[in-house]
């Protein structure tokens, strides 16, 4: 599995770390996506793809 996030486009809204927080993190400054694990497990890929979905940003792409 591969993560990519963008950084610019997230706004802080957190959905990816309630989803996946050994994935994903945010800095404590502006809450922007910080990624913990570019290349989580496949056990781990519902979640991630879960992430991805629930950002308004759109600011999360998996491949996998
Ligand atoms: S869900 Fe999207 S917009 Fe919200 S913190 Fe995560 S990457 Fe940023």
């Amino acid at each position: 599995m591969k993560i990519i996030i963008d950084q610019d486009k997230c706004v802080a809204s957190g959905q990816c770390v309630m989803a996946a927080d050994d994935v994903f993190d945010q800095r404590d400054e502006d809450g922007v996506v910080v990624l913990l694990n570019d290349d989580p497990s496949p056990g781990r890929l519902a979640d991630v793809r879960q992430a991805s979905l629930v950002c308004p940003a759109l600011a999360i792409t998996v491949e996998a």
